[in-house]
């Protein structure tokens, strides 16, 4: 069964180029992806709840906050799972210019790579192509293209779980996820203290609802 990453619509990509929405496919996968970590006591906890339900994700860090848990960076290869790049300090796009936008992610890059090479588990990830998310989704054509040009493959989503919303509810964050997923689905939850509240009572409950449903939870196929 083949998995094909499906990318900007033709009428979009005129504005903006090729970055991966989700993935077309009749296997039963679901990608989960987790923005803005590492960050103590939740990555953690969110490692440990993949883990009861053997299920891999793709976490999109930042680098300054791999710069400052490193040993929860290690945690996250230790499991199995994908890193993406999300930028080294948070940028929002549309208020940056390309060269500053590209030197921050290749900032972060320096700091995924280096950790990589001294992880044991994930050091083949070194071959693997960067993955990268713009922060709040945040990002100019222009530097889409240029990290393109680097060779960063640049990941959006088809789900948003809302879970860093004060005004969304665990129950409301967990309906936005079971209502909308189907195979290829890429989902985002963050590893982050905001969004915690809403994590920890939401992912468990997706988790369950889709393993019942006879659905595996894998890293980026990209
Ligand atoms: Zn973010």
């Amino acid at each position: 069964m083949g998995i094909i990453p499906v990318k900007t619509p033709t009428i979009v990509k005129k504005i903006l180029p090729d970055f991966v929405w989700e993935f077309s496919t009749s296997e039963k996968v679901l990608y989960l992806t987790f923005d803005d970590g590492p960050t103590p006591k939740v990555t953690q906890w969110t490692l440990n709840t993949l883990k009861q339900f053997d299920a891999k994700a793709t976490f999109f860090c930042i680098g300054n906050n791999i710069q400052k848990h490193p040993d929860i960076f290690q945690n996250i290869l230790n499991e199995g799972h994908r890193i993406g790049n999300h930028s080294n300090t948070h940028l929002k796009g549309w208020n940056t210019s390309v060269d500053k936008y590209v030197l921050d992610v290749n900032e972060a890059q320096k700091f995924i790579t280096s950790e990589l090479k001294k992880s044991d588990t994930r050091s083949q990830a070194l071959n693997e192509s960067p993955l990268f998310r713009p922060p709040y989704g945040r990002i100019k054509p222009n530097q889409g293209k240029a990290l393109k040009a680097l060779g960063y493959t640049v990941v959006t989503w088809s789900i948003l779980s809302f879970d860093w919303e004060k005004e969304t509810s665990p129950e409301t964050c967990y309906n936005n996820v079971i209502s909308k997923s189907k195979p290829g689905s890429v989902i985002v939850f963050h590893d982050s203290v905001k969004a915690s509240k809403n994590l920890m009572q939401a992912l468990p409950k997706v988790l369950t609802y889709f393993s019942k449903k006879g659905y595996a939870f894998k890293t980026l196929p990209i």
